[in-house]
């Protein structure tokens, strides 16, 4: 299942950085967005996490987002976040760069870990920008308000059409510089600044691994495509780093 080059690759490797999307954490239950489950009310993720979506109607957006909270809160990481926490500990420089919102990875364990979308159970304020946990309750109409200033608060999540966090960014531009193994998992490629990560990496030489049931628009750059979910490939990379 995995080729003899990666296999030498991932034992001699020192250096490296996982990156991984919505696909690591269907197995855990949490729907990705462009697979099946991905739809809400009949709407498309692409038209509830986006500003104009927000601005035309908060208390829908609010509605989406206290559903995916719940539904986050409820799931339980696998092993393929499992697996990555370990990883972690195997290699003496790591980064985990995720797409993923719901906090799996910190809850299986990851330290060194940049969620460069953000993190589902946070709000911040429109006004005075506080960043807040988000409370277990009703919320009148779904909205949720400021503890400091009670304005309007949103998600604190990176929306479609919104820059990142440029600190974040140059991080991981300068980790993935000159690192010895990209590895790719559970990202379908539509979202274009995972993919610059992973595409600069490659150029500036990392060996690049993709894990995914289906082909994503990096496949063709990638060194070798493992077919498969990550939870059922993720284990044989650990049993391979045990030998
Ligand atoms: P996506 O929904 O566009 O694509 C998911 C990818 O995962 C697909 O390529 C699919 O083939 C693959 N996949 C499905 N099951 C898999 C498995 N068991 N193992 C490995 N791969 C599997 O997701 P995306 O590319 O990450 O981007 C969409 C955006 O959606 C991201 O910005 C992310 O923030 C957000 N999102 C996050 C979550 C979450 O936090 N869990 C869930 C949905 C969407
Ligand atoms: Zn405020």
């Amino acid at each position: 299942m995995i080729s003899d080059k990666t296999k030498l690759k991932l034992k001699g490797a020192k250096k490296i950085c996982v990156l991984t999307g919505a696909g690591i954490s269907a197995e855990s239950g949490i729907p990705t967005f462009r697979g099946s489950g991905g739809l809400w009310k009949n709407f498309r993720a692409e038209d509830l996490a986006t500003p104009d979506a927000f601005r035309r109607n908060p208390s829908l957006v609010w509605e989406w987002y206290h559903w995916r909270r719940n539904i986050c809160k409820n799931a339980n990481p696998n092993l393929a976040h499992f697996v990555i926490a370990e990883m972690e500990k195997h290699y003496s420089s790591f980064l985990l760069v995720t797409q993923n919102v719901d906090g799996l990875h910190p809850r299986a364990g990851s330290k060194r870990l940049l969620e460069i979308h953000g993190n589902i159970f946070t709000a911040r304020c429109l006004k005075c920008e506080t960043i807040f946990p988000i409370e277990d309750k009703e919320y009148p109409e779904h909205l949720v308000y400021c503890p400091k200033c009670a304005s309007l608060s949103r998600p604190h999540i990176v929306w479609f059409g919104e820059s990142y966090d440029v600190g974040i960014l140059e991080e991981i531009y300068s980790y993935t510089s000159n690192i010895d193994i990209v590895i790719i998992i559970g990202t379908s490629g539509q979202v274009s600044v995972p993919v610059q990560i992973a595409l600069n990496a490659i150029n500036r030489g990392a060996y690049s691994i993709e894990i995914n049931p289906d082909e994503s628009t990096i496949s063709n750059n990638v060194d070798e495509f493992i077919k498969g979910k990550a939870g059922e490939i993720l284990p044989s990379i650990s049993q391979l780093l045990q030998e």
